[in-house]
């Protein structure tokens, strides 16, 4: 069996997506900026993308960037603040422990540059306590970053208070919303953010393309310079063809989502039944307040690189959800973050699935991690130091 549980890394694109690029690529392959017919029947298709978009969003065409993806939206999110914040002297940025690498990158490099920075921490549960934040405000804060949903451990963040505490403090807020466009509903009108992330190859579109919402108002600027696409905010012609396909595959999604989420959310939660029936093993993030299709485990005494090799061996594609696999032996700052000791954030695994995920699948998965754990424990000597006393038990 192949079965590919990594769809927090990537998704494979919808049919719907691959026909509106290609559709795309080959009748609109005028530059939107053109003033010929062919330039201009280009620039129509870009507004009507632009319009699906903000309707999904529920705000106004205009409040749209389309970017290269979530990491340029993030980065231009928090120098655009950054930036504004240093003219009017506030010179301290807010965020959390948890956040993906486009914002704590970001955050590091403001930080370089003289602006003090707040990594808030999270509950062993994986979620920011709103009194935590209420603390941490002031009027010398530029701005309070806070994802939507977290890429490893899969928690929902209270992203609606947290908008609605930073609009009546007058703090601008952006979230990181790569995980959870496509897959859970988002207003922005509801979020009372003033900017907002996603990513198309999160739900389905093409990588290289994805969303910065900068809400009316709020200030923005260019990232990347040169002539006056999006409105002068991100120079370079527009990647159309991405563009349409990633509207194709936002809007599938979303009308989608009634039906899938109630249903991924079912195989989630086989998912998690089965995998704690291995012993000392723990679920990570909250069981409940997590996005429909995230499974992410810590298994002390093994290593999460073998058990993901043993596992491809097996057919199925799943993450560490930490460094590791960048080539980096820190783990996870995420496990770290919610009180995972370094052994045992070492033998994690994160397993995504995606909308046509399977209960046949899902079994099949169970039975290859319960394998496979198997395996490597009886190869590992700290499992054996475990098992003899000479190590105790974490999990
Ligand atoms: C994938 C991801 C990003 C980066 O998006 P790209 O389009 O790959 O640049 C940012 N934040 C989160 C939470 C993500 O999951």
């Amino acid at each position: 069996m192949y079965v590919y549980a990594d769809n927090a890394a990537t998704t494979k694109m919808r049919q719907c997506a691959l026909e509106a690029y290609a559709e795309t690529a080959e009748r609109f392959f005028g530059n939107p900026s053109s003033l010929h017919s062919t330039g201009q029947a280009a620039q129509e298709q870009l507004s009507a993308c632009r319009a699906a978009v903000a309707e999904t969003l529920h705000c106004l065409p205009k409040e749209i960037y389309f970017t290269s993806g979530g990491s340029e939206a993030d980065n231009q999110a928090i120098a655009s603040a950054a930036a504004a914040g240093a003219r009017k002297g506030k010179k301290r940025l807010i965020s959390t422990a948890i956040e993906h690498h486009a914002v704590l990158h970001s955050l590091e490099r403001q930080k370089k540059a003289g602006f003090e920075v707040d990594l808030l921490p999270v509950g062993t549960d994986g979620i920011l306590e709103l009194s935590t934040l209420e603390k941490a405000l002031g009027d010398d804060v530029a701005l309070v970053s806070v994802m939507t949903a977290n890429n490893e451990i899969g928690t929902l963040q209270p992203v609606r208070e947290i908008g609605a505490l930073c609009k009546a403090r007058g703090v601008l807020f952006h979230t990181d919303a790569v995980q959870a466009v496509g897959h859970l509903p988002v207003d922005v009108g509801e979020l009372s953010c003033d900017y907002l992330a996603l990513s198309a190859h999160k739900f389905g579109g093409p990588k290289g393309v994805g969303v910065l919402y900068a809400r009316t108002g709020a200030p923005l600027t260019p990232l990347i310079e040169g002539g006056a696409q999006e409105r002068g905010k991100r120079a370079g012609t527009e990647d159309l063809p991405a563009i349409a396909a990633m509207t194709a595959a936002l809007r599938e999604a979303v009308a989608q989502m009634p039906i899938v989420t109630p249903r991924v959310s079912a195989l989630r939660d086989r998912l998690i039944r089965g995998l704690s029936t291995i012993p000392h093993s723990a679920l990570n993030g909250d069981p409940v307040r997590r996005l429909a299709g995230n499974v992410s485990f810590c298994f002390e005494g093994i290593e999460g690189e073998s058990l993901l090799l043993l596992l491809d061996e097996k057919g199925v594609c799943a993450s560490s959800g930490s460094a590791c696999t960048s080539g980096s032996l820190d783990p996870s700052h995420v496990l770290l973050a919610i009180g995972r000791v370094h052994d045992v954030a070492h033998g994690s695994l994160r397993l995504t699935l995606g909308d046509h995920a399977t209960e046949e699948e899902i079994d099949y998965i169970i039975e290859a991690v319960k394998e496979v754990v198997g395996r490597l424990r009886n190869m590992s000597p700290v499992w054996r130091d475990l098992q003899e006393g000479k190590r105790s038990f974490i999990l």
